[in-house]
This record gives structure tokens, C-alpha cells and sequence, in this order.
């Protein structure tokens, strides 16, 4: 794209883009919450009936067809299904606000659309991670331009073919394909960026973001720890540490990235994991569980991890080695024991399939483990003790967390998810997320028949300044806020 810089040195087709996107959102800002979220219902009717697009996803990912159904277009249709509901329409609905201190006036606050927002997206989740993402600033009456990862645009290419199939407006949904740099004339040129990636992506993002003071949403890495406390159901809690671990081939932000387990079920839990572990089909053939990794420099990452955890003590209890019995990038399903703290692998993110487990003596030490990450995006208690889980959950420094329970959260949508620490910024998810891509606008009028108070009140509190008046302030702090 280098070659393609307009005259503001801006690429000149995505000045064009922007362009096209600004014209297209004044109308489809002026439609009323229902018509826009029609329009998105409409769109996520023929995802779920469209063949081709789940396919796309396994081509392009090479991740098990019932994972592209069963998260992707299943989340998808969810979310528009709770976005466009009652819910989201009284985020967005205009309210009035009382004060006590001006008592005879009132507020109306209603929820604006910043414009056109940028979306970039990661390769991990080609649909839910890049048009997904591109539902809640849309139903809030922008445009989107979406730029999916260099690695997987086949999925948002035909999102945007059924856009257009779906008779929806020209211009509002966009697709703009490239890599970095593309994603940084984005973040240049529009009114808001909603980024999913890497950490070391999305602080260049956020400070690019920070230069221009326009809003960024940052949706980074994780290094979720499941911690699995001694009274657990402990064969439920590996089977669980299984699919966390090893779903998608292990490229999901919130996936079980270490788990933390008690000592005296550690062993148990270990030997049920690898005997799950070892049964799990690797492949692309339909009855696959777990498909190849993306990219050969995950593969490289594994091996470094494995490798080091290992010279420092852990022992490798199922996989290890890269497998060179089928054609594609595979490193199988790996699962660690004994890892010392200061291997890489129990503090970096792994992003692939490695499951780490760690013997700690209590609680404390799991919480202790847990929150020593930089990293704050998700996680998992265990406990047959409902409100001894609740208590270590609230404890832990996540974005969210599961009790009894892995990955789910992301599919909850109505409630916000998101990361702290280095984990992010902002959220997705519940009717919350539509007013992060609004600003709001206040206006402030007389209470219907308090128009000659407000100008009486107005004379007494302005120019020129008076000792009575004065006294009066005074008395009433005192007395309105004891
Ligand atoms: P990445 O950061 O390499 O790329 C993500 C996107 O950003 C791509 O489209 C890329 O082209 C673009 N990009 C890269 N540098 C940019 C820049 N300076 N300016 C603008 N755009 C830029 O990430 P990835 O390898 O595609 O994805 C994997 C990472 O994403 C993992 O760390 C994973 O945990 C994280 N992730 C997080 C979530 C979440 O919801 N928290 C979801 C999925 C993935």
C-alpha cells in the first residue's frame, strides 16, 4: 500500500474509504435503533444460513468445522440476537437527569456515534473478532471500516459480500485489507479504533490513539489461570482444563492458560488431564478436535517453552515435540508438570497448545500465582464450595472469571468483557459496550414553568457579586450537604 499515499499522506484508498464511510453514516445514523438493528438481524440470518462462511473459517484457520458453527456464527447470531433487543435500545435511548442544586432545571442525555470506527481484528477468530466486533459500533449509528489480520481476510471478505446480498447501505460496513500499516493510517484516519491483538501491537495502537485524543478500545493478550482448589470435582475440572486449553489449538485470549491446582488433588487432576489429553483427535478431517496452529513462529514458540520449561525441571506428560507425521503446522496438544515459576512458560503468553499445571499449597498461593501476571483478561475457580469460589474469584485481578466453568464468559454477552492491567482497555459485550462507541451530549434546560425562577436565580447568582446573596450560598452548603 506504501506506493498509494494521497496528497494528507494519508493511503489514498483508505482516504477514500473514509470518505465513502462519512457519507454513508449520516443516514444510517438518522435511522431509528430498531431499523438499524433490523438491518444487522437481517445480516445475521443469512451468516447462519450462509454454507460457505463456516467453511471459509476452517480453510482459513484450519480450526474444526464445529468450532467455526459453534463459536463463531453461533456467537455472532447471539450477539446481534441481544444487541438489537430491549436492552440495547434503552442504552442508547435519550434520558433526563434531575439536581438537586439546580433543582428547577433538568438535563437530557443523549448518546451520539463518534463517526467512522476503525476495527482491526486478529487471525484467531476471522468472524467473531472482526465483524463481531464491528456490531456494537454499528448498531450504535456508525460506520466501520474493518481491517481483518493479513493472515485470514477471506471470512470478512464475504461478510462483505452478504452486506451487499442483504441490500443493506453501501459505505457503512467496510472492508479494508492489509497489514500493519494499513492499520496504522486507519488509526489516522477515523473516530475511533476498536483494536483485538497482541500487547506489543496494541500499546502502539493506543499511544497512535493517545497522539490524536481519539477513543481506542484495546483488546489484548492473556495468561488466565484456572485454579483448581482441593474440594473440586476434579475429573469435571480437567475435562474442563482440557477444552480450555486445547480448543482452537490454543490461540484464544481467554483460553486456560495455566491452571493452579491444590496439592493434594495435583496429581490426580494431572493424570486425568493427560489421559483426556492423549484421546483428543488432531487433524482437518471432520471428526478432528483440535486442527494445526496458524503460523510456524507459534510453532517455534512452543518448542522455546516446552524446551525451557523442561531444562528447568517440569516433566512433559503428554505431546512436547512438533509433529511430523502430517502435512500443515502441528504441535499437539502438551501438557506440563511441575513447572517452576520462573520457566517462561508460566508467565508468558503461550497462544498455542500447552497446558502448564502447578502443585500450590493453598489458595493464597493460587491467588498469589494468579495475580502476579501483568496480564488481567480471564480465568476459573474450582470448588465444590459455592461461596468459597465466589470469594477466591473476586480476589483474582481479571477482567472476568468463571467459577466451575472455561471460556464461557465470552459468550455471555450481556455482560461486559474486557481486560485490566496489560490486558486492555474498554470492554465488549452488554448494552454498556454500545455507549463506548457514543459520546454523550447533554443539554440542560428550564423544567417546563421554572423559566422565571431560573431567570431570578440567574440575577442573584451572577454579576455583580453580593454579600447577601453571598451569605445565603454559605448557609445553604451547610444545611444541603451535612
Ligand atoms: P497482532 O497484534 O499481530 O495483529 C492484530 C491486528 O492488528 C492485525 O490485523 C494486524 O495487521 C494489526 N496491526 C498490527 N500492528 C498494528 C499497528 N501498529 N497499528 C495498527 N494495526 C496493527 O495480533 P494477532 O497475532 O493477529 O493476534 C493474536 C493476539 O491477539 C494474541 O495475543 C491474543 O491473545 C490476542 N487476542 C485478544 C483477544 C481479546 O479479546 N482480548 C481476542 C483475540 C486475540
Amino acid at each position: 500500500m506504501s506506493e498509494n499515499k494521497g496528497a494528507g499522506g494519508i493511503d489514498a484508498t483508505i482516504e477514500a474509504a473514509v470518505v465513502r464511510a462519512r457519507d454513508a453514516q449520516t443516514g444510517w445514523s438518522a435511522l431509528s435503533f430498531r431499523e438499524r438493528g433490523r438491518a444487522l438481524h437481517a445480516l445475521s440470518v443469512r451468516v447462519r444460513q450462509d454454507e460457505e462462511l463456516a467453511r471459509t473459517i476452517s480453510a482459513e484457520t484450519g480450526k474444526p468445522l464445529f468450532e467455526s458453527v459453534g463459536f463463531e456464527i453461533t456467537y455472532l447470531c447471539e450477539l446481534t440476537r441481544f444487541l438489537t433487543g430491549s436492552v440495547g435500545r434503552r442504552a442508547l435511548r435519550e434520558t433526563r437527569r434531575g439536581s438537586l442544586f439546580l433543582a428547577h432545571k433538568r438535563a437530557r442525555v443523549s448518546w451520539k456515534p463518534r463517526g467512522v470506527v476503525a476495527v482491526i481484528g486478529p487471525w484467531n477468530f476471522p468472524l467473531l473478532n472482526n465483524f463481531g466486533d464491528a456490531v456494537s459500533p454499528l448498531l450504535a449509528g456508525n460506520s466501520v471500516l474493518l481491517k481483518p489480520s493479513p493472515h485470514t481476510p477471506l471470512t470478512s471478505r464475504r461478510i462483505q459480500t452478504l452486506w451487499r446480498e442483504a441490500g443493506l447501505p453501501d459505505g457503512v460496513f467496510q472492508v479494508v485489507e492489509g497489514d500493519a500499516e494499513v492499520g496504522r493510517a486507519l488509526v489516522d484516519a477515523c473516530d475511533m479504533v476498536f483494536f483485538t491483538g497482541s500487547v506489543a501491537a496494541g500499546r502502539k495502537v493506543a499511544a497512535q490513539a493517545g497522539e490524536r485524543l481519539i477513543p481506542c478500545v484495546a483488546e489484548l493478550g492473556g495468561k488466565s489461570a484456572m485454579i483448581v482448589l482441593a474440594d473440586a470435582d476434579v475429573q469435571a475440572a480437567a475435562h474442563a482444563a482440557v477444552w480450555g486449553a486445547f480448543a482452537g489449538a490454543g490461540q484464544v485470549c481467554i483460553r486456560v492458560e495455566r491452571v493452579l491446582v491444590e496439592a493434594p488433588v495435583a496429581a490426580e487432576f494431572a493424570s486425568r488431564v493427560t489421559e483426556e489429553t492423549t484421546k483428543l483427535r488432531i487433524g482437518i478431517s471432520a471428526d478432528a478436535d483440535v486442527g494445526p496452529v496458524m503460523l510456524q513462529e507459534q510453532v517455534d514458540r512452543c518448542e522455546r517453552l516446552v524446551a525451557d520449561a523442561v531444562a528447568r525441571g517440569a516433566r512433559v506428560l503428554a505431546g512436547g515435540e512438533r509433529r511430523q507425521n502430517l502435512s500443515g503446522l502441528y504441535f499437539p496438544p502438551t501438557v506440563l508438570d511441575g513447572v517452576p515459576a520462573d520457566a517462561a512458560v508460566a508467565s508468558e503468553e503461550t497462544f498455542g497448545p500447552i497446558l502448564p499445571i502447578v502443585a500450590v499449597a493453598d489458595a493464597e498461593q493460587a491467588i498469589g500465582l494468579a495475580n502476579a501476571s501483568h496480564l488481567g483478561l480471564s480465568g476459573s475457580v474450582w470448588s465444590r464450595d459455592h461461596a468459597r469460589a465466589l470469594a477466591v474469584a473476586r480476589r483474582m485481578e481479571t477482567g472476568s472469571v468463571c467459577v466451575n466453568d472455561v471460556l464461557v464468559n465470552y459468550f455471555f454477552v450481556g455482560a461486559p468483557l474486557g481486560g485490566i492491567k496489560s490486558s486492555g482497555l474498554g470492554f465488549r459485550h452488554g448494552a454498556e459496550s454500545l455507549r463506548q462507541f457514543c459520546s454523550p451530549r447533554t443539554i440542560v434546560e428550564d423544567r417546563p414553568g421554572f423559566g422565571p425562577v431560573a431567570k431570578w436565580l440567574r440575577r442573584q447568582l451572577g454579576f455583580p457579586y453580593r454579600k447577601r446573596v453571598f451569605d445565603v450560598l454559605r448557609w445553604l452548603l451547610k444545611v444541603m450537604y451535612r
